[in-house]
């Protein structure tokens, strides 16, 4: 592999404003590396090369004429297949959208490329982004980098890792119930969920839009707090986009944390928690007191029902999201229907996998009128309890920090029979996309087989400044970040 892939995106951009690798350079690294392990990884649903030379082109150009690089400018990225990229397919990882165009390019990706970084390929994910093995694509499994029997986890799997493998710098995801923070854990990347509202989701396939996030993935959290300023902002186009200015993320990277506050969540501390992980938490806990931070145990008593207000208010989202793919607005159309009813059914029984299959009967079921009362209305009314608890927390807090799950990556198929278990992987991610807050998974050490351990970090709405300097506090008094996945290396 070309060593210079092994650098963060902050170093290669700024070689590239050096002059000491052009941006083409180092797309055509990125792409050769693709072609050279993506056989092994499933990361890449589909490569954009042509759109990702041209980008690379105009940065060169602008090089050569010495004018001033915007940020990230010419750093490879991975985009999610859910998300629009004129010129490249959209698929979500379904059948049903296997051959649909994008029409038009959704905000964060006109941002990409407004800032010249070039979109290497659509990366793999959980079909609709609903998993979290990457396991649910109609087309292919991802494979974990650090072992190749393993889950990558989901549904964000292959943005997570594509950047793992060192195939891309940087990658996009999509998290609605920890579709980004998790699969960072498994690959051992640091990813990032913004404030609900903070990053615009036009031109995103909405899974449930009142928890649908786009963020950043990358191997360094300076590179993810650089890569959330070039995403954000408000936008017309999303009326759920905050009309906030947008902040310099990375200037509070090195503040000191002496004296700041910080809550460990005790409910995700017990016994379900793996050893290794358990003691990656702690060993954080000791940074941060070594740094002069305070930490104090806090106890969530609500948090345990978040699984369940999840997979009531997500699944009656998405039955309605995704009522448009139906063979005449959008996605597989049936061949021989004998009329308009059978079309649909058909259409759509051919073209969607189980478990979008089963989130959408859960939620038309929690929706219908004999018992919305009972199952969405009391959702609702308890989304409202864990956001009043967290609130709370945070009044004596600056941040809360947990595992960002209990456990490494599991053997591939190990969890696909038992959908209950599968849920429960996001025990500790889902309760950010209720509340609303910004939330982060950084690189916290390895389990007794060298799978990757996540820590994940939570703060308060719209304070991503006090988060990425949290997570980058950590980050430095370790190497974690420093490791790369063995299984790749070895088998480039
Ligand atoms: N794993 C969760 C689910 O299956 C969350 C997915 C996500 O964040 N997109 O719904």
């Amino acid at each position: 592999m070309d060593e210079i892939l092994k650098k963060s995106a902050t170093e290669q951009h700024k070689m590239i404003a050096e002059k000491q690798i052009s941006a083409t350079e180092l797309t055509k690294a990125s792409l050769k590396r693709i072609n050279d392990v993506d056989e092994k990884i499933g990361a890449f649903n589909s490569i954009t090369e042509e759109i990702a030379l041209n980008t690379a082109k105009k940065v060169d150009e602008m090089v050569a004429a010495g004018e001033k690089l915007p940020l990230l400018a010419g750093v490879p990225l991975a985009l999610k297949d859910n998300m629009n990229l004129i010129g490249s397919k959209t698929t979500a990882s379904s059948k049903i959208l296997e051959n649909f165009v994008s029409p038009y390019n959704a905000t964060v990706t006109q941002k990409l490329l407004d800032n010249g970084i070039p979109i290497i390929g659509k990366a793999n994910l959980d079909e609709f982004a609903m998993g979290s093995s990457n396991e649910n694509s109609a087309f292919k499994k991802v494979h974990n980098p650090w072992d190749l029997n393993k889950v990558p986890g989901g549904s964000s799997g292959g943005s997570a890792a594509s950047v793992a493998a060192c195939e891309a710098t940087l990658a996009l995801g999509s998290d609605t119930g920890g579709s980004i923070r998790l699969p960072a854990s498994f690959c051992g990347v640091v990813g990032m969920k913004p404030t609900y509202g903070r990053v615009s989701r036009y031109g995103l396939i909405a899974f449930a839009s009142s928890l649908d996030q786009i963020g950043p993935f990358a191997r360094t959290v300076e590179d993810a707090a650089n890569l959330l300023e070039v995403i954000s902002g408000h936008d017309t186009h999303d009326s759920t986009s905050l009309d906030i200015p947008v902040e310099h993320y990375a200037q509070h990277l090195n503040d000191d944390i002496k004296g700041k506050k910080i809550g460990v969540i005790s409910d995700l501390m017990t016994d379900a928690v793996s050893e290794d992980v358990r003691k990656a938490v702690e060993h954080a806990v000791n940074v941060y007191k070594s740094l002069g931070a305070e930490v104090v145990e806090v106890s969530l008593p609500k948090l345990k029902y978040s699984i369940g207000i999840y997979y009531i208010l997500a699944t009656a989202e998405c039955s309605s999201n995704l009522a448009r793919f139906d063979g005449v607005r959008y996605g597989h159309r049936t061949s021989n229907p004998e009329n308009l009813i059978d079309l649909y059914c058909k259409s759509r029984a051919e073209g969607f996998g189980d478990e979008v299959k089963r989130r959408i009967m859960l939620g038309t079921y929690a929706l219908s009128s004999g018992y919305y009362d009972a199952y969405y209305k009391k959702a609702q009314q308890m989304r409202r309890l864990v956001a009043d608890e967290f609130n709370e927390a945070f009044k004596n807090v600056d941040a809360l920090i947990s595992p960002t799950c209990p456990n490494t990556a599991f053997e591939l198929g190990a969890r696909t029979a038992d959908p209950l278990a599968m849920y429960l992987t996001d025990i500790a991610t889902i309760s950010a996309n209720l509340v609303g807050i910004p939330a982060m998974s950084v690189p916290a050490g390895f389990d007794s087989d060298g799978m990757p351990i996540g820590l994940q970090i939570m703060t308060p709405q719209l304070k991503e400044s006090d988060l990425f300097n949290f997570g980058y506090k950590f980050e430095q008094e370790n190497d974690f970040y420093k490791q790369f996945a063995k299984d790749v290396c070895a088998c480039a």
